[in-house]
C-alpha cells in the first residue's frame, strides 16, 4: 500500500514543528523563549469573546452558507474599502485561517504542470499548498541587497509557458519587506502582459510600522490587475485571532464562486461562531488591533537595534509583519562544544538546545544564512530572549 505522490512530498510545516519542539522540551521543564511561531501573544479583544459567546447562547450553531454569512463576507468587502478596494460581499469567500484561502485559491486556477512563481524568502507553507494543488513552485531567490525584493528582470528569467501565476507577499513574512506602490504597478503590469493571476497574500497588511509607508493591495492599482488578483487575507495575525481560524479570498465573482464551490465540497463553512465573532473584529476591535500594533512596533524597534549591536550578526529593519530576518553566515564553520555549525539550522539547533532560545532557521523559508526571529511575543520573553542570543555570540565567536 503506497501514499499518494504529495503524501510523500508534503512536508510538515517547519514554523509549526518547530514550535511542537517548544512545546515538547517546556513540558520536560525547560525555560524556552520562543520565537518560533508568528502567533500574537495576546487575548483575542474582549468584544469578539463577547461576540462568540453571544452567538453560542443564541444557538448559531448550525451550518451556515459555505462562503460564510453575508454580514461577515460584506464586512470583509467593506474592510477591504481601506486600501482603495471596491469588493461586495460576492467577491469574498470566507475560509478556515488564510492557509485554506491559500490552499482554496490554488486549487481554482492551478491544473497539472502550472507553475507559480514564489519570491524567496517566502513563507514556508506555499511551496507545499502549491503542490498539493498538483502545482509546481518555481522559486526566484532575491537579494538582501535589494530588500528582497523581486525585480522585473528577475521575473522575467522565470517565466515558461507553463507559469499561470505570481505569488506576492507585503508585508512578506519572513523577512518584513512591504513594497512600494510604484514595484507593485511594475509586477502588476509584468503579470498583465505575461497574463498571470497574482495570489497577493496581504494578511500583514495592518501590520506597518510608519505612517507614511501605507499598505499597497496590488489589486488596488487598476482593473485589468484587481481581475487577476486573488488578494488573501485573515484575523490570526491582526487582532490576535490565530486559534479562530477565519481568512478570505477577495476575487473577481467568477473566481469566488468556484471558490465557493470547491469550499462546499471539502470544509463548507468556517465554524459559525467564529464568524459571528469575526464580524465583531472588523466591526468594534479596530482599537485593540491598533494597540497591538503600537506593542509590536515598540518590539520591534528594541529587538532591530538590540540584534544589529551584537557582532557578527546584521538585519535590515522589518517595515512590516512581525519578523526580524537575522543574517548568521559569519557564524559558519565554527564549533559550539559538540557542534559543528555549518549551516543556520545548525545555529538554530545549538540556539535552543544551549541557550534555550527557538528560532526558525531560514531554509524553511527557501533561503540560506539566517534565522527568523518571531517578536510577537512578550516584551520580557522579547529581551530575554536577545539576552541569551547575545550571551551565545559572545561566549563562541
Ligand atoms: N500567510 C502568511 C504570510 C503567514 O505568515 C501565515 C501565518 N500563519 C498565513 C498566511 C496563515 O495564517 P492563518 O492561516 O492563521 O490565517
Ligand atoms: N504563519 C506563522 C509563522 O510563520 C504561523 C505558523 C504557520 O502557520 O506555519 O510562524
Amino acid at each position: 500500500m503506497k501514499l499518494s505522490k504529495i503524501a510523500q512530498t508534503v512536508c510538515p510545516s517547519p514554523t509549526l514543528s518547530m514550535a511542537a519542539r517548544v512545546a515538547a522540551m517546556r513540558e520536560k521543564g525547560i525555560d524556552i523563549i520562543d520565537f518560533s511561531a508568528g502567533e500574537p501573544d495576546f487575548d483575542t479583544p474582549e468584544c469578539v469573546k463577547e461576540a462568540a459567546k453571544a452567538a453560542l447562547d443564541e444557538n448559531f450553531t448550525h451550518y451556515t452558507a459555505y462562503a460564510g454569512i453575508t454580514e461577515l463576507r460584506q464586512a470583509f468587502a467593506d474592510d477591504l474599502k481601506q486600501y482603495g478596494l471596491e469588493y461586495t460581499y460576492e467577491n469574498i469567500v470566507v475560509s478556515n485561517g488564510s492557509k485554506h484561502a491559500l490552499k482554496n485559491a490554488f486549487a481554482a486556477i492551478l491544473d497539472p504542470k502550472d507553475e507559480v512563481i514564489v519570491p524567496a524568502p517566502y513563507w514556508n507553507s506555499y511551496i507545499d499548498i502549491i503542490k498539493m494543488c498538483y502545482g509546481t513552485p518555481v522559486v526566484i531567490k532575491t537579494k538582501m541587497s535589494n530588500g528582497f525584493r523581486v525585480t522585473i528582470d528577475e521575473l522575467k528569467a522565470a517565466l515558461t509557458k507553463h507559469t499561470k501565476a505570481v505569488l506576492i507577499n507585503s508585508p512578506n513574512n519572513p523577512t518584513g519587506m512591504v513594497y512600494s506602490r510604484e514595484e507593485l504597478e511594475e509586477i502588476g503590469k509584468f503579470a498583465v502582459e505575461n497574463d498571470l493571476y497574482i495570489i497577493s497574500d496581504e494578511i500583514y497588511s495592518r501590520l506597518i510600522y510608519s505612517k507614511k509607508l501605507l499598505h499597497c493591495s496590488i489589486a488596488s492599482i487598476s482593473e485589468e490587475i484587481k481581475e487577476r488578483t486573488i488578494v488573501i487575507g485573515g484575523l490570526s495575525k491582526s487582532y490576535a485571532m490565530t486559534g479562530w481560524r477565519v481568512g478570505f479570498t477577495a476575487s473577481n465573482k467568477a473566481l469566488a464562486d468556484a471558490i465557493a464551490n470547491i469550499q462546499s465540497n471539502s470544509t463548507s463553512n468556517v465554524n459559525s461562531i467564529a464568524q459571528k465573532a469575526a464580524v465583531a473584529a472588523l466591526k468594534n476591535a479596530k482599537e485593540d488591533a491598533d494597540a497591538m500594533l503600537k506593542q509590536f512596533e515598540h518590539r520591534r524597534d528594541y529587538i532591530a537595534q538590540r540584534i544589529s549591536d551584537i557582532p557578527f550578526l546584521s538585519n535590515l529593519l522589518p517595515k512590516g509583519a512581525f519578523y526580524l530576518f537575522v543574517d548568521v553566515s559569519k557564524l559558519l564553520g565554527e564549533s559550539v562544544g559538540e557542534y559543528k555549525i555549518e549551516t543556520a539550522a545548525d545555529a538554530a539547533d545549538v540556539l535552543l538546545e544551549k541557550y534555550n532560545v527557538a528560532v526558525v532557521p531560514s531554509d524553511a523559508f527557501g533561503f540560506e544564512n539566517h534565522i527568523r526571529i518571531s517578536f510577537a511575543t512578550s516584551m520580557r520573553d522579547v529581551v530575554e530572549g536577545v539576552n541569551r542570543i547575545e550571551r551565545f555570540v559572545k561566549e563562541n565567536f
